[in-house]
């Protein structure tokens, strides 16, 4: 979507710099991390939310990925993964992304 900033960074029409990259999915740092770790890994193709992806092997990939994130992060052991789905959940990007945070105690729940 020409109007999406996550479709923006996945096209590289942004200058962000790319934890990893592969056919399927790009992963960054978030911009206001909320903790010492905080990556987000988006699907190169859009989807709105978790609610809109009906394409469960792309899912899977995302999945694979995030572990793969931890590991090369060096947080593979604690870490917290958050999709965030509808803006009363605290989803602002309405471009499906998975959150990826360490680094810190993380409570639960969260709140
Ligand atoms: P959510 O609230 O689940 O939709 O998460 C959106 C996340 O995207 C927030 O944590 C923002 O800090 C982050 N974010 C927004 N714009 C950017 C950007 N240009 N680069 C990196 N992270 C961003
Ligand atoms: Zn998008």
């Amino acid at each position: 979507m020409s109007d999406c900033i996550f479709c923006k960074i996945a096209n590289k029409q942004m200058d962000t710099k790319l934890i990893t990259e592969t056919d399927d999915y790009v992963a960054f740092n978030d911009i206001s991390p909320q903790a010492p770790i905080h990556a987000l890994v988006i699907p190169k193709k859009h989807f709105s939310s978790l609610n809109d992806i009906e394409d469960i092997e792309l899912m899977g990939k995302l999945v694979q990925g995030v572990k793969e994130i931890a590991e090369k992060l060096g947080v593979k052991d604690n870490y917290r993964t958050i999709i965030n789905t509808g803006a009363e959940a605290g989803q602002a990007v309405f471009h499906m992304h998975i959150h990826i945070m360490a680094g810190r105690p993380l409570l639960w729940p969260p709140g």
